[in-house]
């Protein structure tokens, strides 16, 4: 059996460098440190040695000049050799780990670019109802988990979404007071853009028929005038004071908590979004005691702007924790009609959504982030609210000139990109925004985008090959947990562009699937690009960090469905193994 972090570089030192909260140089900048890749180390005896050497597999590189290599030989957390097998042996000493990888396939790590790893952590410990089938299984599991609750406690789950139920509706306060007439209950849907709460739930917050919805929200109500139970988006806020947000020490333990299950699902990396400020030095704290497995690329809520713009980027551990990104909301989900659309939603035409932002105070914050150096992320899903976030980044970039920007290259990223008019492609080439994407998102709204936008609209939707087509950077991640957060349902997303069982519809555009080749950059080298990282991470090269995802079979070129069903077999970063599979390659040889 193969030692967990045998080949570990020494992490306790890397640690060091960065542990005072001085900040480092920008990670882009290439590091002094940095061993010369094309020399072979020596060693005190003369003969040069890897700490570990990749070979026996499919190694895809994400690197162009050379898409895949026989081998890889990796010393002090870099890669010091990418190439033929044959040109591994003179990196193998005594003490070098051989890792035959015996028919699995290695890739440059896999990073999920829009991730909420707390929320992760917490769906592990919540009521997860991510795989609940109907209203009635929703019910029972409620049953179950109020009768387990303390008196008076509330009884929180997510992930549950009603598109495929027989029931076809949402559910409501009924259904859940059957089981739960004492306990709050609060049960947010899969999207984070509405919930469903029970009438004790309902009563705490003070929301009765009458209760008139905040500006960028709805509350549902009966034939009767009665609030349904359901709440979307500005509406729900009332009930986030009735669940009891984790402090302190069961933060960082939530977070690592989070933080393992992508590890052991395969990514290296996350980007992760609307993190509290306060919550930084939490993170960077579990880096330096080497309890966060992964990279974490952090953006902020909004109000985390002033503490981050003296400092961004800031660094920590070595680049395993970097922040220097707001996050910021232009409107809602499609699936809750929240999303901001420039025509009425096709099957309820009173509303075409909720625009969430002000341009005066979102320029401002703009312009001022261009200025200080500090990546701002956009979500917007909507045609309106895409046309918004282009026009604002326009307004923001002509009133800044280029000599008073921090940086020439801002980077900023359009986060979901969903619903664009296709006038507003182009825009994201000649603006510098990376449309930021969520393959699972296409293929869960699928279902019902075409009920709400109709066919015209489609064209426009999720329309990633047209945006890597007109010049545009794009960037692939998950939204775990709104979606699963598994790299292997992101890739089939990204290449079939067809639901779990094969199901795509018509007019779903099928020409907007990326190829293999694309989609591994999309979750490897592209989001080092988004994160100003790319001279560093993202593909296998000389010189870069050691950071690979492993499977059990070549995704590559199996056939799309069978990707599903691939195992995760071992996750490296910076050298270590930070996880593997009981069952992976090299079971029972050691
Ligand atoms: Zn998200």
């Amino acid at each position: 059996m193969i030692q967990l972090r045998s080949i570990a570089v020494s992490m306790g030192v890397l640690a060091l460098a960065a542990c005072g909260g001085q900040p480092e140089p920008a990670p882009a900048q290439p590091d002094a440190a940095r061993p010369d890749a094309a020399q072979p180390p020596a060693d005190a005896g003369g003969i040069a040695a890897a700490d570990a050497v990749f070979w026996g597999g499919a190694i895809y590189t994400a690197d162009d000049s050379r898409p895949t290599v026989g081998a890889v030989a990796i010393a002090d957390g870099r890669i010091v050799f990418a190439g033929p097998e044959a040109g591994a042996s003179i990196w193998m000493g005594p003490e070098t780990r051989i890792i035959d990888l015996n028919g699995g396939a290695m890739y440059p790590g896999f990073t999920d670019s829009h991730v909420h790893v707390m929320g992760v952590g917490q769906r592990e410990r919540n009521l997860n109802l991510d795989d609940v089938l109907s209203v009635a299984e929703l019910v029972s599991r409620v049953e179950a988990a109020a009768a387990e609750a303390a008196p008076g406690s509330v009884v929180y789950g997510r992930g549950w979404i009603e598109t495929h139920w027989p029931e076809g509706r949402f559910p409501n306060r009924q259904d859940l007071d059957a089981v739960s007439p004492d306990n709050p209950v609060i049960l947010t849907r899969a999207d984070g853009h509405a919930l469903v709460a029970n009438s004790a739930a309902l009563e705490a917050a003070g929301i009765t028929r009458g209760s008139v919805a905040p500006a960028g929200g709805e509350i549902l109500f009966d034939g009767a005038g009665e609030p349904t139970g359901m709440l979307i988006d500005t509406a729900m806020y009332p009930m986030g004071e009735l669940v009891t947000e984790p402090e302190g020490a069961e933060r960082g333990d939530i977070y690592a908590e989070g933080a393992m299950r992508l590890a052991s699902l395969g990514w290296t990396g996350a980007h992760d979004m609307s993190v509290p400020y306060t919550d930084v030095d939490i993170i960077e704290g579990l880096a330096e005691a080497d309890r966060l497995p992964i990279r974490t690329y952090l953006s902020l809520n909004p109000d985390g702007y002033a503490w981050l713009a003296p400092q961004a980027p800031r660094v920590a551990d070595d680049g395993r924790v970097i922040t220097r990104a707001i996050k910021l909301y232009m409107d809602g989900a499609l699936g809750s009609r929240g999303a901001a659309l420039l025509e009425p939603y096709a099957d309820r035409p009173e509303t075409s959504g909720l625009a969430i932002a002000e341009a005066d105070e979102t320029i401002s914050v703009m312009t001022q982030a261009l200025r200080e150096g500090v990546q701002v992320n956009v979500h917007a899903i909507g045609d309106r609210g895409n046309r918004h976030l282009l026009d604002w980044v326009e307004e923001a970039l002509s009133q800044v000139p280029e000599d008073e920007r921090a940086l020439t290259d801002h980077r900023w990223r359009d986060e979901h990109s969903q619903i664009i008019d296709p006038a507003d492609i182009p825009r994201f080439a000649e603006l510098g925004v990376i449309a930021s994407f969520q393959p699972s998102h296409a293929i869960g709204d699928l279902h019902f985008a075409p009920d709400r936008l109709g066919d015209d609209r489609l064209v426009g939707a999720y329309a990633w090959q047209s945006l890597l087509d007109a010049g545009a950077h794009i960037t692939g991640g998950s939204d775990a947990p709104v979606e699963q957060g598994d790299p292997r349902i992101e890739f089939y997303a990204a290449v079939a562009r067809a639901d779990l069982t094969g199901f795509q519809g018509e007019n779903w555009h099928a020409e907007e699937a990326l190829s293999r080749e694309d989609a591994l950059k999309f979750f490897t080298l592209w989001p080092a690009y988004a994160s100003f990282r790319e001279d560093e991470l993202g593909s296998i090269e000389e010189g870069k960090r050691a950071d690979f995802t492993i499977f059990s079979a070549d995704i590559m070129t199996i056939p799309a469905e069978d990707i599903l069903t691939v195992n995760p077999w071992m996750t490296v970063v910076d050298g270590e193994v930070v996880w593997e599979s009981p069952y992976s390659f090299h079971h029972g040889e050691e």
